[in-house]
C-alpha cells in the first residue's frame, strides 16, 4: 500500500496522524482494562499533556504513547526522507513527554507511560501489572 504513495504524500499523510488519540490502541486499552477489572479511569481529563486515562481518586495518569510518535526504542525511527524535520519533530514530542511526566510527578501524580506495542497479546499482562501497581499504592504527596 505504501508503494503506492509518493514520498511527499506519504510525509504529509504522516504528519495528520495525530501523536494522541489513537483510537484504536484507546480502544485496545479500554479493553484490556475491563478484562483485568481495572475501573474508575475517566478520559477527556483537562491535565497537563491530555493523558489517555486520568484516575482521579488514586492521582494516577496513563498516557498510550504511539512506537513512531514517542519513539519506542524497539519501533521508533526516522523516516527517510525530511530527515532533519523528523529528526527535530520527533524529539520535540521525546522532550515534550519528559517535561510532561517530570510535571505531573512534582505535582503527586502517578505517571504510567505504556507504548502502543505495550498492548500486544504477548506484552498485555505485564503492561496491565504496571497499571495496577500503579492503582494499588498509596497516591502520592506532591514535593
Ligand atoms: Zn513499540
Amino acid at each position: 500500500v505504501a508503494d503506492t504513495l509518493t514520498v511527499a504524500g506519504r510525509s504529509a499523510r504522516m504528519s495528520l496522524v495525530r501523536s494522541r488519540g489513537n483510537r484504536a490502541t484507546e480502544l485496545r486499552l479500554m479493553a484490556l482494562m475491563h478484562e483485568h477489572r481495572i475501573t474508575g479511569w475517566r478520559r477527556g481529563v483537562g491535565l497537563l499533556g491530555k493523558p489517555d486515562f486520568v484516575f482521579r481518586a488514586r492521582k494516577v495518569a496513563v498516557f498510550v504513547d504511539g512506537c513512531f510518535w514517542h519513539g519506542c526504542p524497539r519501533h521508533g525511527r526516522t523516516p527517510k526522507t525530511r530527515i532533519a524535520f523528523w529528526t527535530a519533530k520527533l524529539a520535540r514530542n521525546a522532550q515534550r513527554d519528559r517535561i510532561v511526566t517530570r510535571t505531573l510527578r512534582r505535582s503527586g501524580w502517578r505517571v504510567v507511560r505504556v507504548w502502543e506495542c505495550g498492548l500486544s497479546c504477548k506484552r498485555a499482562i505485564r503492561t496491565m501489572a504496571r497499571i495496577a501497581g500503579a492503582l494499588s499504592r498509596n497516591p502520592r504527596r506532591a514535593h
